[in-house]
């Protein structure tokens, strides 16, 4: 099969967000006047990510992590903070800092000459839309869909309806999602019909109960996939 549209994840498979979030989470505290301390960020990572994976079973929205995770952490670390200001700041931290992976760039813009591109993301809409913008991707894409704002998220297969309306609905069998996620990209993938291309740098064991169509560890990879026109 070769593909003539690509949908691709954002953070970790475009965007190194591992160093993007403790960067923005010491901006936020600085700003919010508490003392860093390694223990409130390994705090603050556990209350996320059991926040997202709530997201990811369709418990919670984007937005509503936004509010609580500050709140649960300065109830859950008794700061003297105010939950709403650290929120507000992570936000801006979060899309001030942080950079595409190396080669990332080249890749899209290589293969935004060859096929389709929509980018689909999880995530706050204030958060990728300043990471967009500061990181000149809007180019490369022929839809972008951010669950933050569309209110509805991977894997569900809504967010993928909105992106092939915006995309002027491609074939489903020439289209492939690439994402580091099983349990949002490569599920999410499946549930719509499309096929799926998990990006795995790190070659981790493949979980199981997802179908996949390809592996990569490497972006450059994509360039096999699809179809010169
Ligand atoms: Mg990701």
């Amino acid at each position: 099969m070769t593909y003539t549209t690509l949908l691709f994840d954002l953070d970790n498979t475009l965007f190194d967000a591992s160093s993007c979030e403790p960067d923005a989470f010491a901006y936020a505290l600085a700003k919010g006047g508490v003392p860093e301390s390694r223990s409130h960020w390994e705090t603050f990572t556990g209350i996320n990510d059991a926040l997202w994976a709530a997201v990811v079973r369709q418990e919670l929205t984007p937005n509503e992590v936004q509010a609580r995770r500050f709140a649960d952490l300065v109830e859950a670390a008794d700061l003297e903070a105010d939950p709403a200001l650290l929120a507000d700041e992570y936000v801006v931290g979060m899309g001030a800092y942080g950079e595409l992976y190396p080669g990332a760039r080249e890749t899209l813009e290589q293969l935004s000459r060859r096929a389709a591109l929509g980018l689909i993301t999880n995530g706050l809409g204030a958060v990728v839309r300043a990471r967009i913008d500061r990181l000149k991707l809007e180019q490369y894409f022929d839809a972008i869909v951010i669950s933050g704002e569309v209110g509805t998220s991977k894997p569900g297969a809504e967010i993928f309806g909105l992106m092939f309306d915006a995309l002027g609905h491609p074939e489903k069998e020439e289209t492939l999602m690439i994402g580091d996620s099983p349990s949002s990209d490569i599920a999410g993938a499946n549930n719509y019909g499309i096929g799926a291309c998990w990006y795995n740098p790190e070659r981790k064991p493949r979980p199981e109960g997802i179908r996949l169509d390809h592996e990569i560890a490497s972006l450059d990879e994509l360039s096999l996939l699809i179809a010169d026109r």
